[in-house]
């Protein structure tokens, strides 16, 4: 997880579903960017531009606690 509560990560996974603007929550220091720019457009694999953390919503779905 990179919240520190399931609600906040369930919240993140919402923001990033919805195209919202995400700043990085690892570092803070950008918004997070479609990892595959020139792909089909697709809103489930982010990155961010200054870290280079890569989000990928359905592996943090798949575990994020019960
Ligand atoms: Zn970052």
């Amino acid at each position: 997880m990179y919240m520190k509560k399931r609600d906040e990560e369930v919240a993140l996974l919402k923001k990033l579903w919805r195209e919202e603007p995400v700043t990085c929550p690892k570092c803070g220091e950008a918004t997070l960017q479609f990892l595959h720019k020139k792909a089909k457009k697709s809103n489930c694999d982010w990155k961010c531009p200054a870290c280079g953390e890569i989000y990928r919503t359905i592996g943090m779905l798949k575990d994020l606690p019960n």
